[in-house]
């Protein structure tokens, strides 16, 4: 959901997995969303995403391993000369780029996207059943936007920015009032993010992927749908489908149609102050159509800011709003699942 992004008071929702109207429709999520219940069958949706702690998903992918039996790990800690001797090398040591730091190799985008920094904050809940939510929430701030993306066990809010804004005394207040806690500073993380992408993401027999090849922000989550997106174009590219050429020229066309849809979350936006007003003369493509955000994710967000454009209606299903009115409050679904194991 996002919240103040065209002004002060006004949200809208955008749904994941467009285009899969067979299943579900956003006025069920919409529902999902006013009465904080998910359906029993949540599971047979086609499309849904999921909020995860990344070390969780290591843990859990490590498990996986045995699995697979032409698979060996090594863990150690990489060096630059270990792309020798290898068909293909992938780099995916995130912003250090360790074995793909080419030279003139990577397009800044701080004029298109200002974002490069995050304050991140985790806590226990304090009112679980009211905090635990089935969906992200963004909520726009003075000098960029406030994440709240609930986790079974934690809360787990940042303030995406530009560092030229300090912003930490907005972010505590947020919290404080939010979520009823005093925090202190200290307990406030700092991410740093460089943002934009390689020239080439592709060079002989060494490929970068992840944050090595490029990084938009984190509104919408496009970090690992690009992540996966590449892995698809490497495999083309051993199955001799994909030039080293073609390979470089997706992965930026892809990027760059990324960035264009991101951008038009602020440069419509009717906020006005110095930070805002650096998207204002930003192009955007309108409805420049790519596979993860297709006409109809383009018609949720812009009409969002502009009345010109329609929210996609979709028409209600009577039995999935029976379903989710039947469903679990989510913390409950969540403590639930949970037992499974
Ligand atoms: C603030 C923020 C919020 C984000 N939110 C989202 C989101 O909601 N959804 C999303 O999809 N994406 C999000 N992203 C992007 C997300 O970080 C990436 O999708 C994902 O983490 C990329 O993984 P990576 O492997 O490229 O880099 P990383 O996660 O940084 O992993 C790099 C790994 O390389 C290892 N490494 C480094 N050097 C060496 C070495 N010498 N030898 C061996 N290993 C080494 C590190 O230990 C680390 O494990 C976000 C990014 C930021 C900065």
């Amino acid at each position: 959901m996002f919240d103040g992004f065209n002004q002060v008071g006004e949200q809208f929702t955008f749904p994941f997995g467009i285009g899969q109207t067979d299943k579900y429709n956003s006025s069920s999520l919409d529902r999902m969303i006013s009465i904080n219940k998910v359906p029993d069958n949540i599971y047979e949706y086609n499309d849904i995403s999921v909020h995860f702690r990344a070390s969780d998903i290591l843990k859990y992918m490590d498990t996986l391993v045995g699995q697979f039996k032409n698979l060996t790990i090594i863990r150690k800690d990489a060096t630059v000369d270990d792309v020798t001797g290898f068909d293909l090398v992938i780099d995916s040591t995130g912003f250090k780029k360790l074995l793909t730091n080419w030279d003139d190799n990577f397009v800044e985008i701080s004029d298109k996207v200002p974002n490069n920094k995050a304050l991140v904050f985790r806590h226990p809940y304090t009112d679980k059943q009211n905090q635990c939510v089935p969906y992200s929430i963004f909520k726009a701030a003075n000098s960029g936007w406030i994440w709240n993306i609930p986790l079974g066990d934690q809360l787990a809010v940042g303030y995406v920015h530009c560092d030229k804004f300090d912003v930490m005394d907005e972010f505590i207040e947020y919290i404080q009032h939010k979520f009823h806690l005093t925090v202190d500073r200290d307990r406030i993380g700092t991410v740093r993010m460089r943002t934009g992408r390689n020239k080439v993401h592709m060079k002989d027999n060494v490929v970068a992927i992840g944050l090595c090849s490029a990084f938009i922000e984190p509104i919408e989550s496009t970090g690992l749908y690009l992540t996966t997106s590449a892995l698809k174009r490497i495999t083309s590219y051993i199955d001799g489908n994909l030039t080293e050429q073609e390979y470089n020229q997706q992965t930026n066309d892809e990027f760059d149609g990324v960035m264009n849809f991101i951008i038009a979350h602020y440069k419509y936006s009717k906020r006005s102050n110095e930070y805002w007003d650096l998207y204002k003369n930003v192009p955007v493509e309108d409805w420049k159509e790519i596979d993860i955000f297709p006409a109809e994710a383009w018609d949720y967000v812009l009409s969002g800011f502009r009345s010109d454009v329609t929210r996609p209606k979709d028409a209600v299903n009577p039995q999935e709003l029976i379903d989710i009115q039947r469903g679990k409050e989510f913390y409950k679904w969540l403590e639930d699942e949970r037992n499974l194991t």
